[in-house]
């Protein structure tokens, strides 16, 4: 399998050239010049595996360059172990008569980043080995919040890696920050930015971009490297559970085989229901894709008209994650629905990065119109919907999975379909707990408390446990006390390497 770019690059690369790269040299996104496709058959006999099995099913056409026991191996490192607190890594729960989640936060860090970037790493390293790459990768990161703590976690103490983590010193919550500055492990860093996000990622692209920086880099023995959404290395990790989720109804007699189910996604790159959409073109039965929002909704503008204009206000909201208005992954979805014409893709993405709006023609409107249905939810509307839920069926959403209960009920309304449908759940509740508090518990009792007290208080009420990973976390050592300015980036990432010289040889 070769990988082509979405603006139409004319060299076709192998997928661990793609995964490398990240970023084709046109500046595209990498997709794979053909979908796998899977048969009904292939399909139900996903059942009879566990899921590490199941992500080697599914990703070894597409990594044609790994063998299969690197793949078993890769796979193994990720999801096997105790690093997900869940046998079935990313277990299917139901809600209520034809609705599920699809709970995909039982990773290390709590939220969905992790069946992607617990993978990712392990297939880096051995991609550039196949590449020829013998420099140690090093991980630039700028975040604000899920992601750094899940790169963290997933490249801590991987051999030929080291990564640095920069974070918006008053961007993030209380929990996100006490997850990231404590974190352990050998070749790793965490850093305050005195700044707001864009400051921070700003701040990563100008190193990415300095060859002089680069090429001194080079000399010490490193190369750098991402992990953010746009590579291919981490979208196609997220394929997995879309079709694992359709054999665990499949096996528990919720569905039968072959039986169409709808999808609903809580969106902000576009990335995770980006995965979704590539297992509906590989053959898994989807009849609708429904992409939920939160204020900012500019992806369900996108749908229903087919125009996508970034000209408009942010909003912060209680879904923080889907805080988003450029939606990176959003390329691939129109490179494929438009026929693969990487021209036409080109010239919507200058237009884009020119005047924030492009318009897709008629032809590739209809593809997305058809797969794909959107609307939003208000902070308010996601409130409430935590709380109903709850009060009916005694499941407790996270504010960014209720977005994603709240549009599929709209949606069900609007479209009058009753299909079986699988909301991805992407955080546990207790990562966001000060909104499900509130909605749970009420204004009254949950006011003047701190995040850390809400905890317990949330657990206590709900019957349930607070997670390892977050108890205590208040009373470890922050081992990142480093805060910087943002003129200071460069510097910081070249002490952090010369430092680790010495570690790493
Ligand atoms: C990243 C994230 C999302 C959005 O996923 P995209 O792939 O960016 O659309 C939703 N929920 C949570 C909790 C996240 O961390």
């Amino acid at each position: 399998m070769l990988y082509e770019s979405t603006r139409g690059f004319s060299e076709k690369v192998t997928a661990s050239r793609a995964i490398v790269l990240g970023l084709a040299p046109d500046r595209g996104l990498f997709v794979p010049e053909k979908f796998v496709t899977l048969s009904t058959a292939q399909i139900a006999a996903l059942a009879q595996k566990d899921y590490r099995a199941r992500a080697v099913e599914i990703l070894r056409a597409y990594l044609d360059d790994f063998t299969e026991d690197e793949l078993a191996t890769c796979a193994g490192l990720a999801y096997g172990g105790q690093k997900f607190d869940h046998p079935a890594v990313a277990p299917v729960q139901k809600i209520a008569p034809g609705l599920y989640a699809l709970e995909l936060w039982h990773g290390p860090t709590l939220a969905f980043k992790d069946m992607a970037l617990q993978l990712m790493p392990h297939l880096l390293t051995r991609a550039a080995q196949k590449t020829g790459e013998d420099a140690t990768i090093a991980i630039l990161v700028a975040t604000s919040g899920d992601t750094g703590k899940a790169a963290l976690e997933g490249f801590k103490d991987v051999p030929g890696t080291v990564i640095a983590v920069f974070y918006p010193e008053k961007g993030v919550s209380e929990v996100q920050k006490l997850q990231m500055v404590t974190q352990e492990g050998g070749n790793l860093a965490v850093i305050a930015v005195q700044g707001n996000f864009d400051d921070a990622q700003t701040g990563v692209k100008e190193i990415f971009g300095d060859t002089v920086f680069n090429a001194e880099l080079k000399k010490y023995g490193f190369v750098l490297s991402s992990a953010n959404s746009i590579n291919w290395g981490r979208l196609a990790p997220q394929i997995v559970y879309y079709f694992s989720a359709y054999a665990d109804l499949m096996t528990a007699g919720e569905i039968e085989p072959g039986e169409e189910v709808v999808y609903v996604v809580p969106t902000g790159n576009f990335g995770n229901i980006l995965a979704a959409f590539y297992a509906k073109e590989m053959g898994l039965p989807v009849k609708k894709l429904v992409l939920a929002a939160n204020t900012n909704n500019v992806l369900v503008d996108f749908i229903r008209t087919g125009t996508y204009d970034r000209r408009r206000q942010f909003y912060r909201t209680i879904s923080p994650s889907m805080d988003i208005l450029i939606s990176s992954n959003a390329e691939r979805l129109v490179y494929h629905a438009s026929g693969r014409d990487g021209q036409k893709v080109k010239s919507w993405m200058e237009e884009l990065g020119g005047g924030g709006v492009y318009r897709v023609d008629a032809g590739t409107y209809e593809v997305i119109a058809s797969a794909f249905w959107a609307d939003s939810a208000t902070d308010a509307e996601t409130l409430d919907t935590i709380r109903k839920v709850y009060t009916a069926t005694g499941y407790i959403a996270d504010p960014h999975t209720a977005v994603g209960l709240c549009v599929a009920e709209k949606y069900r309304r609007a479209a009058g379909d009753n299909t079986k449908a699988v909301v991805a759940s992407t955080a546990s509740p207790f990562k966001f707990n000060a909104s499900v508090a509130k909605a749970v518990l009420g204004e009254e009792k949950t006011a003047g408390k701190s995040e850390f007290e809400l905890l317990t208080l949330l657990a206590q009420a709900t019957g349930t446990q607070v997670p390892p990973a977050l108890n205590e976390l208040d009373k470890k050592p922050v081992l990142h006390p480093k805060s910087i300015k943002k003129e200071e980036m460069a510097l910081e990432v070249k002490n952090f390497l010369l430092g680790q010289v010495s570690r790493t040889r």
